[in-house]
């Protein structure tokens, strides 16, 4: 017989290592925006795996790109070429309008990766002296787990008992120009930011912030690094988050939506001027640039363009967006977000609320504390849409 959820439950908490809190749910079909738990229950899927599953749960043309790929050849290491590579490197510098890009695994690969070519580049372009090199980051940003990704981190919880931290780290205010004009120093390598910080919350920086930060990195020759790990591939109602004000990052960071929710597939991109200061021995990964995860990540790019999720997002968002307004509730203190990507802070903890909603049937899941993230499917329509803020009504009634 099959196990139930709380069987499921039980035996996760048993053996699993517990880094994590889910929900008490159990998603065992998932199809589009629907999710269903062993006992048949239904649930409208308001997380999209950390923005992971833009294109929906099992998208029929990405699924058929994975079984196709699965019939021919899945994994060659990169001692070989294989066919699916040169399409997927072709793709993606035409999707964001540079020369070259490097395929990882994971976002926090491609954050490693980042941040390797960055320290490379200051001492083979910019001229830094050897080890000088540094990093700005944000407060609050969320890069990932690795080592590299909790050191650039200021949350005490990301970091407590990992130390020591990688070494050439400063971190300035999210959004403050000021602190960032001051931290520039001759041996500054990259400005790592999230055009809008998911894990923080769904922060947006005051307007006018990327393009003053854009701006000085050019005058000071440093290179401005775009995390859009979470925010890229249509979820805030555009390509990429940074076209919100206009600016062209040196390199650009992907992955979650990349592989369609599929297979994992992350990237870095950026001009040759940049990425070449690699050369064969200095990066890789068995697994990147695997011919699987190269025609998943084609195939999940096509859905984007040929169902204008781009365009979808951008227009449900504000629906939903200005529904969200509406829901008058004394514990709501700001409904903010871009495109389908929709942070709900409340003056009270999110968690009893987002449990609430799973009992009405609409998954979400809180981040730092008090907000909750409504980041559905992008292939979502209007009606399902009402359907989930009649749930939301219902709750913050
Ligand atoms: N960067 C950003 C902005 C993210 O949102 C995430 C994941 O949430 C990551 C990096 C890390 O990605 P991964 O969990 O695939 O390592």
């Amino acid at each position: 017989a099959e196990s139930t959820s709380e069987q499921i439950i039980k035996q996760t908490e048993q053996f699993g290592a517990p880094n994590y809190h889910p929900l008490p749910i159990v998603i065992s079909e998932a199809e589009g925006i629907w999710v269903k738990d062993p006992e048949g229950n239904r649930y409208m899927d308001m997380l999209s795996a950390y923005s992971a599953v833009n294109q929906g749960h099992r998208h029929p043309k990405i699924i058929q790109a994975l079984k196709d790929q699965a019939d021919r050849v899945t994994l060659t290491s990169r001692a070989f070429h294989n066919d699916q590579l040169g399409p997927w490197y072709e793709k993606i510098c035409e999707w964001t309008g540079k020369e070259m890009a490097l395929p990882m695994n994971t976002g926090a690969e491609a954050v490693e990766t980042a941040v390797k070519a960055a320290r490379r580049w200051a001492y083979d372009v910019k001229g830094v002296a050897e080890n000088q090199a540094e990093i700005i980051a944000c407060t609050g940003n969320f890069h990932g787990r690795t080592m590299t990704a909790v050191s650039l981190s200021s949350e005490p919880e990301y970091k407590r008992g990992f130390g020591p931290m990688l070494p050439g780290i400063k971190l300035i205010p999210y959004g403050d120009i000021e602190a960032l004009k001051a931290a520039i120093t001759p041996n500054t390598a990259a400005f790592l930011f999230e055009p809008i910080q998911g894990e923080a919350g769904i922060v947006i920086p005051p307007e006018g912030f990327l393009q003053a930060a854009s701006a000085l990195c050019q005058e000071h020759n440093v290179l401005f690094i775009a995390d859009e790990i979470q925010t890229g591939l249509a979820r805030t109602g555009k390509r990429f988050a940074c076209e919100w004000e206009g600016v062209n990052p040196d390199m650009l960071i992907l992955g979650k939506a990349l592989g369609g929710g599929v297979f994992p597939i992350s990237c870095v991109v950026a001009d040759k001027a940049v990425l070449g200061v690699f050369n064969p021995g200095s990066h890789g990964s068995t697994f990147g640039g695997n011919p699987l995860a190269c025609a998943v990540s084609l195939a999940s790019l096509n859905v984007i363009e040929e169902e204008k999720l781009v365009e979808k997002s951008l227009e449900l968002g504000s629906y939903f967006k200005e529904r969200l307004l509406k829901v008058q509730h004394p514990s709501i203190k700001e409904v903010r977000g871009r495109g389908l990507f929709i942070g709900v802070e409340l003056t009270e903890p999110a968690r009893p609320y987002c449990e609430k909603l799973k009992q009405e049937g609409l998954l979400c899941k809180e981040t730092h504390e008090t907000v909750i993230r409504f980041a559905p499917p992008l292939i979502i329509s209007k009606e399902e849409l009402d359907w989930a803020i009649e749930k939301i009504e219902k709750v913050f009634f």
